[in-house]
């Protein structure tokens, strides 16, 4: 779910002098990748394997991306490089959609007001 931004009792000049440094903020992040990584442990086929005692193999780490309802795309980050690529990928895009949902609600807001909500000046 979004974060709300409270914004009804924000002055029109405060809410496009924040929309101004969002805009300024916000240059689309070349590395996203809207997805989560997940850490996993897992028990092996080797019946006598300590795994089965609960010391399960892992950590291991996967990107997991929902593409539609029902459909999971899903694969193992094989290195610590590749996990932290995930994990610097996912971030960047998590940082640039909170910055669109916040620009969002604030054009709501102004558009509610009947103010212009195409321009970028304050
Ligand atoms: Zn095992």
């Amino acid at each position: 779910m979004a974060r709300v931004h409270l914004l009804r009792r924000k002055s029109t000049l405060a809410l496009r002098q924040r929309k101004l440094a969002l805009l300024r903020m916000l240059p689309l992040p070349p590395q996203a990748i809207r997805a989560s990584v997940v850490e996993r442990f897992g028990t092996c086929g080797k019946a006598n394997c300590a795994c089965h005692q609960g010391q399960k193999h892992g950590p291991y780490y996967y990107l997991t991306q929902c593409l539609a309802p029902g459909r999971m795309q899903k694969f193992l980050l094989k290195t610590p490089a590749h996990q932290q690529a995930a994990r610097a990928a996912t971030s960047a895009f998590n940082e640039f959609y909170d910055g669109l949902e916040e620009l969002s609600q604030i054009n709501t807001e102004l558009l509610r007001r009947g103010e212009p909500i195409d321009g970028s000046k304050p």
